[in-house]
């Protein structure tokens, strides 16, 4: 029972956490229905992992997925506010029933630990910053009511079942092979992409509105920490950086490193989104011994470094 299943290994998150997963000599199994994730994020690595394609809503592939496993690392997920707004149902289907048909296959297989990636989304637009756990979710798009609806999920799982759960509320991650193709493309990789090309970047709202912005690696060490930490029953857990950006700051520093003076072009606020987001970490530090590595700065340096070169 010694395999790490990475459901959306192909996407960009879990096509890092593959990799720390065989840096750390683990056997890797990736289930991925490439409806978001590409075969090409896991070139290098192909060949060392078991990489099924397959749907987690589907419960053979989820039941013959967790077969031997250790570990699930649950990414799999449609992960985009705007397009929930416009698919409610997928998101639902896709997170919701996704993540019980993977609970399910988990419990039955015997699996010791289930770590999810859930969503700072869950807060909405809870006044206080920073976002502590013990507050009232409020969640304001069909994408994150169902991220916490899932989460939910896993905590009935430890209690019922007494499964080792454990959902990790990321905040807005970003980094090295993040999608800017889509039209529904996360902030950084979209207004990357738009800047390496010397057009302007594209803003909806004022682009007053600041995130905690979280380099992927740190997302990857906390998966790992949950994975090792003690025993855990189903607790939700921030991670972020602990600190906020607005994105008029984020395209001030492009515009520095690039040695370039583009205006962002503000278009309309997307229905969905909300103004401010900053994570305490505490929680984390408390329950999996979480500390960010990269900070926002030297995680954008990163990125642009790594834009430049595979754009
Ligand atoms: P991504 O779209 O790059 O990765 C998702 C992966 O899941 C893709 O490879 C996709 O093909 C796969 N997938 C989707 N539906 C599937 C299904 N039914 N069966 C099998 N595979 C399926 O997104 P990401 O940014 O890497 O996000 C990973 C996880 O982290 C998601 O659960 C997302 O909700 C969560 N999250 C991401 C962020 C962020 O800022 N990127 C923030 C909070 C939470």
């Amino acid at each position: 029972m010694s395999i790490s299943l990475v459901t959306g290994g192909a996407g960009f998150i879990g096509s890092h956490i593959v990799r720390r997963l065989l840096k750390d000599g683990k056997q890797v199994r990736v289930l991925d229905d490439f409806s978001t994730g590409h075969r090409h994020n896991l070139a290098e690595v192909e060949r060392h992992i078991h990489l099924v394609e397959g749907d987690i809503r589907d419960p053979d592939a989820a039941r013959s997925a967790c077969r031997n496993v250790d570990v699930v690392y649950h990414l799999a997920a449609q992960g985009s506010v705007p397009k929930s707004v416009d698919d409610p149902f997928a998101a639902h289907d896709r997170n919701i029933t996704g993540t019980l048909n993977m609970l399910l296959a988990a419990r039955d297989a015997g699996v010791r630990r289930f770590v999810y990636s859930s969503s700072s989304s869950a807060y909405g637009e809870t006044p206080t910053l920073p976002k502590v756990e013990s507050m009232k979710p409020d969640p304001r798009s069909p994408y994150a009511v169902s991220k916490l609806a899932a989460e939910q999920y896993c905590s009935v799982f430890a209690y019922c079942y007494g499964m080792q759960t454990i959902s990790l509320r990321y905040f807005n991650v970003f980094g090295p092979r993040q999608d800017p193709n889509s039209q529904y493309a996360a902030a950084i990789p979209g207004i990357l992409k738009r800047m390496l090309r010397g057009e302007r970047p594209i803003i909806y709202g004022d682009g007053e509105q600041s995130r905690d912005f979280c380099y992927v690696d740190n997302v990857v060490q906390a998966n790992r920490l949950a994975a090792e930490a003690a025993r855990l029953g189903g607790e939700a857990v921030n991670i972020g950086c602990g600190e906020r950006t607005t994105l008029n700051e984020i395209i001030r520093l492009i515009n520095e490193h690039l040695g370039t003076r583009l205006q962002p072009d503000y278009q309309p606020p997307r229905a969905g989104d909300v103004k401010h987001s900053l994570a305490s970490i505490d929680e984390a530090r408390r329950v999996i011994g979480y500390e960010p590595q990269v900070f926002f700065a030297e995680g954008l340096k990163r990125s642009i470094a790594w834009f430049k070169e595979n754009l």
